[in-house]
């Protein structure tokens, strides 16, 4: 079976996917249209605009308020999702998402085929911007912006298709502005690289549709993206091939038992060791909720940012709760254990010390080396994630000049060094 994201960390897929749907892609044939105001309440919601309240097919809310972030492609992302409630018993189609700096000219626009690929039904993986009746949708945005301005509050220009119009009251298309947003003043926190020495390849991170991004789980009743700037590492051999040998054969990957660096001062908050290694070139299956990130350390590194690295090696989680760690310092080593098909370290930032019930936050790495990215949709059904695991190089993109970078995100597909000290 293919696998087009194969170092799925922590994904909950399977719970994600619990529901099947038929989304309609019915169309209304009446072509009068409205423009509503309705904002909906979120915990970092701006005053709401003085307008005259009016009915809205769609209810909104965005998941978490982003936090602007300075990444390798030089400009700032704005990384959030959108959910999106059907209030009424018919099917509907979005057919455009518009991200405004409040009254400002748009940031972005999704419609058509860029909407349906950005929006999913809870429960369900098909791409859709159609919603049945009751359905909730989540659409993922990556609102980017140059020179680093970025805007302090956004709102969303939804337009909406009824299949069954109730005018006066609805009309077949109804432009909706909701889910109004303060951008979050936090900075990203600064840290240091995770891993030491060359070719260290963030195979699954952010911002666009990748597992990472997409797992928003749903937790205790709520919907959280923790994952939202994972990275999986997983480090190329000079000749951009993963492992030597066969797939399964753990000992073929040069980088299982590479050192892991805390990335910043600050204290263990939890620790899980004793986990076994899983075979590689599988995904496995069974797991516990607590057992997904596998063999895991929780640092706190301050400001309300919490470190988490997993799925490491068995047997070498190198701390305990409450040891103080150091930038820097040793603290376990690469393995393959927890829901993981590929030794790698996934790493991540977030909110609070639960690896998946929290927000994930943006970070930035002080000092690296950028020195490749691969491409995606090389030959006729591959990319670089299935060319390694068939054992060839990674492809890579051909107009990429290695340069140095302090204070960024790494991106999805980024090739870096990282400094030996
Ligand atoms: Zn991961």
């Amino acid at each position: 079976m293919k696998r087009r994201i194969p170092f799925t960390a922590v994904t909950l897929t399977a719970l994600i996917a619990l529901a099947g749907c038929s989304p309609s892609t019915e169309q209304a044939s009446t072509q009068t249209s409205a423009t509503t105001t309705a904002p909906t309440p979120t915990p970092s919601t701006p005053t709401p605009p003085a307008a005259a309240p009016l009915a809205t097919p769609l209810l909104a809310r965005v998941v978490a308020a982003p936090v602007p972030v300075p990444a390798t492609d030089g400009r700032t992302h704005l990384v959030y999702e959108l959910l999106l409630t059907n209030s009424m018993n018919q099917d509907v189609s979005v057919d455009s998402v518009v991200v405004r700096p409040g009254d400002g000219d748009p940031l972005l626009t999704l419609a058509g085929a860029e909407l349906a690929d950005r929006t999913r039904v809870l429960g369900t993986t098909a791409p859709t911007a159609a919603l049945g009746p009751a359905q909730s949708a989540l659409v993922w945005l990556d609102v980017t912006t140059e020179n680093g301005r970025t805007p302090t509050e956004l709102d969303h220009q939804v337009k909406v298709t009824l299949t069954q119009p109730m005018p006066p009251l609805l009309p077949a298309e109804v432009t909706e502005t909701v889910a109004p947003v303060t951008v979050q003043t936090r900075q990203p926190v600064s840290i240091a690289a995770p891993l030491r020495g060359p070719q260290w390849w963030d195979a699954n991170g952010c911002c666009g549709m990748t597992a990472h991004r997409m797992a928003i789980n749903p937790i205790d009743g709520e919907l959280w993206g923790g994952e939202r700037f994972a990275i999986d590492y997983v480090q190329l051999m000079p000749d951009g091939r993963l492992f030597d040998g066969k797939v399964d054969d753990l000992s073929g990957y040069p980088y299982f038992g590479a050192d892991i660096h805390a990335v910043a001062d600050g204290p263990v908050v939890a620790v899980l060791d004793g986990l076994p290694e899983q075979a590689a070139g599988v995904n496995p299956t069974g797991l516990r909720l607590d057992e997904y990130g596998g063999n895991h350390v929780v640092q706190d590194i301050g400001g309300g940012n919490y470190a988490f690295y997993a799925h490491l090696k068995t047997g070498s989680v190198a701390v305990k709760p409450g040891d103080r760690l150091s930038a820097g310092q040793v603290l376990g080593q690469l393995g393959n254990s927890g829901n993981t098909d590929a030794p790698h370290l996934h790493f991540h930032v977030m909110d609070g010390p639960d690896p998946l019930k929290a927000d994930g936050l943006p970070f930035v790495i002080d000092a690296f080396r950028l020195t490749a990215r691969t491409s995606a949709g090389v030959g006729p059904d591959g990319d670089a994630i299935d060319a390694v695991l068939a054992g060839k190089p990674a492809p890579l993109q051909p107009d990429v000049s290695p340069r140095d970078e302090t204070g960024l995100l790494p991106l999805v597909s980024d090739v870096m060094d990282y400094p030996d000290e």
